[in-house]
C-alpha cells in the first residue's frame, strides 16, 4: 500500500485541496479530501491529475518528426515519406523505436496508449514466423516504458477504394477480413495489454468486410480513421453514394465501443449520426495542423453526444496537455469566440474520455476502484507560475510534468523517466530506423 498526498488534485467533481490518495495492488482504494499530510505519505508537487490517455498513436511515425518540413506538399506526399520508413523497419528496430516513443509519452503524462497498429508483416506481405511479432514488439515496448496499451490491430486490406495494396502497403495487409480476425485472435491480453480492433478507413477495407470486422470487435474497442481528408469523402460519395460516416453506420460499425479518429470533414448529418450513436471521436490537433487537414467541429460533436478524446497520432509533438488545449484553441479560431469547451471538458477528454475509448471506463479518474495512475504537474515553472490550478490544461505542457505513476509504480520522478535519457534512446532508435532504409 502507498499513500500519496497533494495540495491540489483533480477529482471527478473537479479540483480539490489537500487530497490523500491510497493505492493498494495497483488501484486506488481511498481518496480523502481535506487531509493533512502525514509522515510516510509520498508528497507530490503541483496539481495531481488522472493519467492521460493518448487515444491514437502510430509509434513508428515518431521517426518522421522534424524531417518532413522542407518538402511542402500535402497529406498524400507526407504519406509517401511514411511509406519509405514503413518499407524497411525490422521487428528489432520497431521495438527500439516504440519503446523510446512510449517512454517520451510517459514523460508527458500518458499512462495508456491506443496503438493503431498496421505494420504487421515482412516485406511483400510475407508473414513472419510469428505472424504477430510486430504486435509483440509493441507489447514489450509498452511494458518497458511503463504504460498500458490498447493494441488496436488494424484491418488494412486495400490500397484505396477498389484498389489493391501496393509496395510498402503489402506489409499492412492480411488476405481478407477472416485472415485478419484469425491472426488477431492469437494475440493474448494481459494485465497491461488490451486487444482491440481497427478498421484503417473506408479507403482500406472493402464495404463487404466492414460488418465482419465490426462483429469480430464485439465487446472490445473498435477504432477507425474518419474523414481526415476531403478526398476520402469525395471517393466515398463517388463510389458508395454516401459519406464515410454513413458507410460505417450502415455497416453497424458505429456505437459506444467505437472511436472515430479525426472527423474533420463531417457534415451536420454526420455529426448527428456520431452523436446519436454515442460514438467516440479522437481529435489529433497537432497532426491536423501539421498535415493541413483542417479543423474538426469538436464543440458540435460534443454537443451532439459524441465522446471526445485526443491523440498525438504521428507524434509531430508528444504533449497531450497541448493536444487537449488545442481542441479549444481550434474552436476559438474557427468560431471567433472563446470558452466553447471548458477546462473541465478538456480535462475529461484528456483523461476519462480517452480511457473509455481505450476500453477502460474506470480509467482516468482519481477515485476508489480506478487504476492507480496519476500525473503531478508543477505549478512553479516559468510556464505555469501564477496560473489558476483549475485552468492548468490550457497552460501547462509536457515539460511541466514532474511525476507519473502507472498502476502504483513510479515511472517518472523529477521530470526524469526511470529508464534514463529518453532523448538518447529516441536519437539512437530513429538513426537505426532510417539506417535500414538506405
Ligand atoms: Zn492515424
Amino acid at each position: 500500500m502507498t499513500t500519496y498526498w497533494a495540495a491540489h488534485a483533480w477529482l471527478p467533481d473537479g479540483l480539490a485541496d489537500d487530497v490523500r490518495l491510497t493505492e493498494t495492488a495497483g488501484r486506488f482504494t481511498a481518496v480523502t479530501v481535506g487531509a493533512r499530510a502525514e509522515e510516510g505519505d509520498h508528497r507530490l508537487p503541483g496539481v495531481v491529475l488522472p493519467g492521460f490517455a493518448n487515444t491514437h498513436s502510430h509509434a513508428f511515425h515518431r521517426a518522421l518528426r522534424g524531417r518532413t518540413h522542407d518538402r511542402g506538399g500535402t497529406f498524400w506526399t507526407w504519406r509517401e515519406q511514411m511509406y519509405a520508413l514503413a518499407a524497411t523497419l525490422t521487428p528489432d528496430a520497431y521495438l527500439d523505436l516504440a519503446r523510446a516513443t512510449y517512454a517520451e509519452m510517459v514523460l508527458a503524462g500518458v499512462t495508456a496508449v491506443g496503438e493503431f497498429h498496421y505494420l504487421h508483416h515482412a516485406a511483400g506481405g510475407t508473414p513472419y514466423d510469428d505472424p504477430n511479432v510486430m504486435a509483440e514488439a509493441l507489447r514489450t515496448a509498452a511494458r518497458d516504458a511503463g504504460l498500458r496499451i490498447t493494441l488496436l490491430d488494424t484491418a488494412y486490406l486495400t490500397g484505396g477504394i477498389d484498389a489493391p495494396l501496393q509496395g510498402p502497403q503489402l506489409r499492412f495487409g492480411d488476405h481478407d477480413a477472416d485472415a485478419w480476425a484469425a491472426r488477431v485472435a492469437a494475440i493474448r491480453p494481459d494485465d497491461t495489454l488490451t486487444v482491440g480492433a481497427a478498421i484503417h478507413s473506408v479507403r482500406a477495407v472493402p464495404l463487404d468486410d466492414l460488418p465482419t470486422i465490426a462483429a469480430h470487435a464485439t465487446g472490445r474497442p473498435l477504432h477507425v480513421h474518419l474523414s481526415e481528408q476531403r478526398l476520402e469523402n469525395e471517393q466515398a460519395l463517388g463510389t458508395f453514394g454516401a459519406s464515410p460516416t454513413r458507410v460505417l453506420a450502415d455497416a453497424g460499425a458505429l456505437g459506444p465501443a467505437t472511436t472515430t479518429v479525426h472527423a474533420v470533414h463531417v457534415t451536420p448529418e454526420d455529426v448527428a449520426t456520431l452523436g446519436s450513436t454515442r460514438t467516440g471521436v479522437c481529435l489529433c490537433p497537432s497532426t491536423e495542423q501539421d498535415l493541413g487537414d483542417g479543423i474538426a467541429p469538436a464543440a458540435a460533436l460534443h454537443a451532439a453526444g459524441a465522446r471526445l478524446a485526443v491523440g498525438s497520432d504521428q507524434h509531430v509533438r508528444t504533449d497531450l496537455l497541448a493536444e487537449a488545449g488545442s481542441v479549444e484553441l481550434h474552436e476559438r479560431l474557427a468560431g471567433e469566440t472563446r470558452g466553447v469547451l471548458t477546462p473541465r471538458d478538456l480535462m475529461t477528454l484528456l483523461t476519462a474520455g480517452g480511457h473509455t475509448c481505450l476500453g477502460d471506463p474506470t480509467g482516468g479518474r482519481l477515485a476508489p476502484g480506478a487504476p492507480a495512475d496519476l500525473v503531478a504537474v508543477r505549478t512553479d515553472t516559468p510556464r505555469t507560475a501564477g496560473a489558476d490550478p483549475a485552468q492548468l490544461v490550457l497552460v501547462a505542457g509536457s515539460a511541466d510534468v514532474d511525476t507519473v505513476v502507472v498502476g502504483g509504480v513510479v515511472r517518472v520522478e523529477g521530470g526524469r523517466h526511470v529508464l534514463g535519457d529518453v532523448g538518447a534512446m529516441l536519437g539512437a532508435a530513429i538513426r537505426a530506423a532510417w539506417e535500414t532504409t538506405r
